[in-house]
């Protein structure tokens, strides 16, 4: 049985044929506004909870749930139908919360030295599996308003394009999110991105840049040999043009290997034509890749570096590492085959 929030409200409404409308509408906000499960919205009869939730299992299942930052920070480890695991991030913040959501189990892109790409594609996520990680983190949340979602899980969201912009929309126009609110990051699939561009949707882009000259992109990001920085600037400059959004580049310091003088000046030049902002993040790490994070004092003098050329630049925080729920480190490995990885060093 698929997802509950696989359905429109048309075809809730047949699935409850017989019930009257009001019904349908207290169901539909339970689901979506409140983000309750279907066996807890209480303004139904217990009858027709009881038979909904028989028939509509959720498509999640926790298999840990782990807390750091002093409870700020939450990840869970979801098993899915056909035992493939993903994992979720909840950040909560003072007054709001974020949630980093997978888009896929694995990832086929290969980035040497992220743990999910390290651990190979499983399967794409279904649009139930992805938005109930959504509901799951807005319960969690609670009284905080979870008024974020980030696509920076495991998984390319614009190799599984189809759902991520089903999900989208689902997010913005049931349960009522900005669209300013949500936020793709992508390694940089071009077509995908001028696609992206013309659903209508005024997102938030995030590009996995790492590298601004195309030598050592390939080393980091493999997908670069397909589509290359003049391939990629091109998606950008059509995303800005035809969104008027402005777009974000992410960069994870590696110690040598893009934290050089020479990797300022480019991503200096790479992201001033673009007018883009550039996140910096010390790089977290991973069991598969042998190389440090940059200093803090080169994370440092490299943010200074950018900003004597007119980037605008963020430090991202590191979240969750000792959870294993920061940035390029979710990869909770199903097969343990899978683990058996060459070890990289660039
Ligand atoms: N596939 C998408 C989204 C998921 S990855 C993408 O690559 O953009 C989310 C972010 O974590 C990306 O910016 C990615 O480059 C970054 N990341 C991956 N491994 C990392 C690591 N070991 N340390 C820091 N950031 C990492
Ligand atoms: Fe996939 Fe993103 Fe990791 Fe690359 S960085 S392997 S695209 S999840």
């Amino acid at each position: 049985m698929p997802s509950i929030y696989e359905f429109s409200k048309d075809e809730l409404a047949q699935a409850v044929s017989g019930e009257p409308r009001y019904r349908v509408d207290q169901l539909w906000h339970g689901l979506w506004s409140e983000a309750q499960e279907v066996g807890d919205i209480t303004t139904v009869p217990k009858a027709l909870r009881a038979r909904l939730a028989e028939e509509f299992a959720p498509a999640l299942r926790a298999v840990h749930d782990v807390e750091s930052d002093h409870g700020s920070t939450r990840k869970w480890v979801f098993q899915l139908a056909g035992g493939a695991t993903i994992e979720t991030v909840l950040m909560i913040y003072e007054d709001r919360a974020t949630v980093c959501v997978s888009s896929q189990a694995g990832c086929a892109m290969g980035c040497t030295f992220c743990a999910t790409g390290q651990a190979g594609f499983t399967r794409h996520l279904t649009v139930g599996e992805v938005i109930e990680q959504v509901m799951v983190a807005a319960r969690a949340a609670a009284p905080r308003r979870l008024s974020n979602v980030v696509f920076m899980g495991m998984g390319e969201p614009l190799a599984n394009y189809a759902v991520t912009v089903d999900v989208l929309r689902r997010l913005h126009d049931f349960r009522g999110l900005s669209a300013r609110h949500l936020t793709v990051s992508t390694v940089g699939v071009a077509p995908a991105i001028e696609r992206l561009a013309r659903e209508g949707l005024p997102l938030t882009l995030a590009v996995s840049l790492h590298a601004a000259n195309d030598e050592t992109r390939n080393q980091l990001v493999p997908l670069n040999r397909r589509y290359p920085l003049d391939r990629l600037h091109a998606a950008c400059v059509d995303w800005i043009a035809t969104t008027t959004r402005r777009l974000s580049f992410e960069w994870a310091l590696i110690d040598e290997v893009n934290d050089t003088d020479q990797a300022i000046r480019e991503l200096a030049e790479y992201a001033g034509s673009l007018r883009a902002h550039v996140n910096l993040i010390p790089l977290n790490p991973t069991p598969g890749y042998l190389v440090r994070g940059s200093s803090s004092q080169r994370v440092r003098e490299f943010r200074e570096g950018l900003e004597a050329l007119g980037v605008t630049v963020t430090v991202r925080r590191t979240r969750g590492r000792s959870i294993d729920a920061a940035c390029g480190q979710l990869a909770q490995v199903t097969n343990p085959k899978r683990r058996s990885i060459p070890l990289q060093v660039i």
